[in-house]
């Protein structure tokens, strides 16, 4: 396929914010994509190079990309600087240049998306001396053989910043509708077909000109005796396969739109919507199974339902992680899981997703991202603690001090997870323990569907525990409100965050944050700070502040003190809350100096503050940071000085979890 006509897509996907239009168009292109291009076509569409399991990444910063537009199209590295500031995008100031550019000159090959992905592959494997250079080539070289909007996009892409809003549940629905059957129940045939709506209904059937179509004998009946010559025609254009509905549920092939039908038509809705949900079902289930919606499209193509339901999980291709629900009380957890729940100590460390096949262990984070270099400690536990030859398990691993026998704070251990050099001097600084919660593979059985007790019985019989090294989480199963207080006080006793609460017979949803699995954990008293700086926005946010810094108030000089910046709780849109356009119109008219994209701002804004947890940190005045900092709201009612001191942050530092 030439970049071109995908390009059009991208355009087309742009133009609107509708997910049903999204939904036809990404179908759209992915029926019109040879088998050969699915794969990529599919991660491209996404604004993604590679599948989120693989490790490679094409990781190109703003600074090279202005040198390989530079290198591309002869401009100086100064003048697109200056254009970016303007605009905030420089995939748009790529296509302006390589407009400029073009008009000189008079021929352009074809630009084929195996091009352009083959070069987001050497970029992604270039490494060491020199490899910043020869990316800049291959960027470049994309960017010269490149229509201007084609460069706009491939800019975007190799910024992963594409923008077309097509996110997995579009991606999931559209491979549904691309080479699956649409299904028809009698009531969406003819809620069409009712008085003066004729022409609706002919014309609907007349998109179906040419198609096969699987349909129930009542219903051909029904349409037959609602309007003759419309049927007529349609039965004439078509390929009518009539089948009994039994034959219609059993059978997966049917909906395979390359070798079954196109269209099937059943009497009654509730079966219609049975038959639609379980063909997306399938295409969510095979993803949840393969974590590469490449994969997927190939096999529903290839295969359709049967091709999806064959795939198989494989150790080293990390899957999803499960997410969790919130809920403020106990009895509120025991609503959402069901009773009797399995309660365990919420361990407040991060989360390890860790493949073992034979002496070969890797740890993935919950982003998925490969750490097995920084935990060497870890990979060791696993091969002598873990019986399984293939096994795919999870667990919380937490910096473990065994002395006092107390866990370290979060923070700590996050200072492993970067780690490039004196890895080894930093894992006896820092040990930890992993404390294993849940396994989702073993020796070539998948265990997504299998309960989660069982899931437990089964982990617990291939670990043999190595204490404060690799223990399995401590549990619970109560139906009892006071006995799951009580487990709950122990857990923030000991250095924990808090609980979770999990379905006993819930299987293993990957990606999805479905209620199996339940954190309970204490509120947070929120903090009212100060806004004393921000950065200008880029992007989607360019034009706006964006970034707040946070300061509290030294009650003895009265000076402010820095302990963060914050993103999360401030609206795009003007709707309800507060939005980065009201907070820039009245910050900006306070900036008191500028440097780069970073402003100070006179302090005079106060805002409430939700956070996860305080830290202590070099990195501000004040000397501590905050965990996720959160907006609630603008404190209107509250000028500087009403602003928490930082004693009241010591305060609450002190009263976190018993540290
Ligand atoms: P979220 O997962 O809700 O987006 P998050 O990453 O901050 O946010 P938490 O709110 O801390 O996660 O709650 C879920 C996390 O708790 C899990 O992802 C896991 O890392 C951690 N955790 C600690 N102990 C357990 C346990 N026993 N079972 C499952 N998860 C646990």
């Amino acid at each position: 396929m030439e970049y071109s006509l995908l390009v059009e897509y991208y355009k087309r996907l742009e133009e609107t914010s509708l997910k049903t239009e999204k939904t036809s168009i990404v179908s759209e292109l992915l029926a019109g994509t040879a088998p050969r291009d699915i794969e990529v076509i599919a991660q491209l569409v996404m604004g993604r190079a590679f599948p989120l399991w693989s490790e490679e990444v094409v990781g190109i910063a703003s600074n090279l990309m202005i040198k390989a537009i530079s290198k591309a199209d002869g401009v100086k590295e100064d003048e697109i600087i200056a254009k970016w500031k303007d605009c905030g995008d420089l995939g748009n100031v790529a296509e302006e240049f390589a407009k400029k550019k073009s008009q000189r000159l008079l021929f352009q090959k074809a630009l084929p998306v195996s091009k352009v992905y083959s070069n987001l592959q050497r970029i992604a494997s270039l490494e060491g001396r020199r490899s910043q250079e020869k990316k800049l080539l291959l960027i470049a070289e994309l960017l010269s053989l490149a229509s201007p909007v084609d460069a706009r996009f491939i800019v975007r892409t190799v910024l992963s910043d594409l923008r077309v809003g097509v996110a997995e549940g579009i991606m999931r629905d559209a491979i549904a509708k691309a080479f699956f059957a649409d299904v028809y129940w009698k009531a969406t045939l003819f809620q069409k077909n009712g008085k003066g709506k004729k022409k609706r209904f002919e014309k609907m059937l007349s998109g179906m000109k040419g198609k096969t179509v699987i349909a129930e004998d009542k219903v051909m009946d029904a349409l037959r005796s609602s309007d003759g010559k419309i049927i007529e025609g349609f039965e004439r254009d078509n390929t009518i396969i009539v089948k009994d509905i039994l034959e219609i549920k059993k059978t997966g092939s049917f909906f395979q739109k390359n070798l079954g039908a196109e269209y099937v038509f059943v009497d009654d809705a509730d079966i219609g919507n049975k038959l639609k949900k379980r063909i997306v079902g399938a295409v969510e289930e095979a993803y949840e199974v393969a974590n590469d919606y490449g994969i997927v499209a190939r096999l529903a193509l290839d295969a359709g339902e049967m091709g999806l339901s064959g795939l198989k999980m494989e150790v080293m291709r990390p899957i999803k992680v499960m997410l969790a629900k919130k809920v403020e009380t106990v009895d509120e957890a025991f609503s959402v899981v069901g009773t009797p729940a399995a309660l365990e100590y919420k361990y407040d460390g991060f989360r390890m997703q860790i493949h073992k096949k034979g002496g070969d262990v890797r740890i993935y984070t919950r982003r998925l991202e490969n750490v097995t270099e920084q935990f060497p400690d870890v990979v060791s536990y696993v091969r002598d603690g873990i019986s399984a030859k293939e096994c795919i398990v999870e667990g919380e691993t937490v910096g473990f001090d065994a002395k006092s026998g107390k866990y370290m704070a979060f923070q700590k251990i996050s200072r492993r997870i970067r780690r490039k050099y004196d890895i080894k001097k930093m894992a006896d600084e820092i040990p930890v323990v992993v404390n294993l919660f849940d396994i989702s593979y073993l020796d070539g059985k998948m265990l997504l569907k299998m309960p989660f007790l069982q899931r437990r019985l089964t982990l617990c019989s291939i670990v043999r525990e190595i204490p404060d090294k690799l223990v399995v989480a401590k549990q619970k199963i109560t139906d009892d409100a006071r006995l799951a207080e009580e487990f709950y006080a122990e857990s923030l006793s000991v250095g924990n965050e808090g609980v979770m609460f999990k379905n006993i017979e819930a299987p293993y949803k990957p990606g999805s944050r479905v209620g199996y699995m339940i954190k309970l954990k204490p509120i947070m008293e929120t903090l009212d700070l100060v806004i004393v700086g921000a950065e200008w926005g880029r992007g989607k946010r360019s034009g706006w502040l964006s970034s707040f810094v946070l300061a509290c108030r030294d009650e003895e000089t009265g000076s402010f003190l820095t302990m963060g910046k914050m993103g999360t709780g401030i609206k795009e849109k003007q709707d309800a809350g507060v939005s980065f356009d009201e907070l820039t119109k009245v910050l900006s008219k306070h900036i008191l100096r500028e440097k780069k994209n970073a402003v100070d701002v006179a302090p005079f804004m106060v805002v409430e503050v939700a956070y996860e947890e305080i830290q202590k940190s070099q990195n501000y005045s004040s000397g501590y940071a905050l965990r996720f900092p959160r907006l609630i709201k603008v404190r209107e009612d509250r000028g500087a000085d009403g602003a928490d001191c930082l004693s009241r942050v010591e305060e609450l530092f002190g009263r976190q979890r018993g540290r």
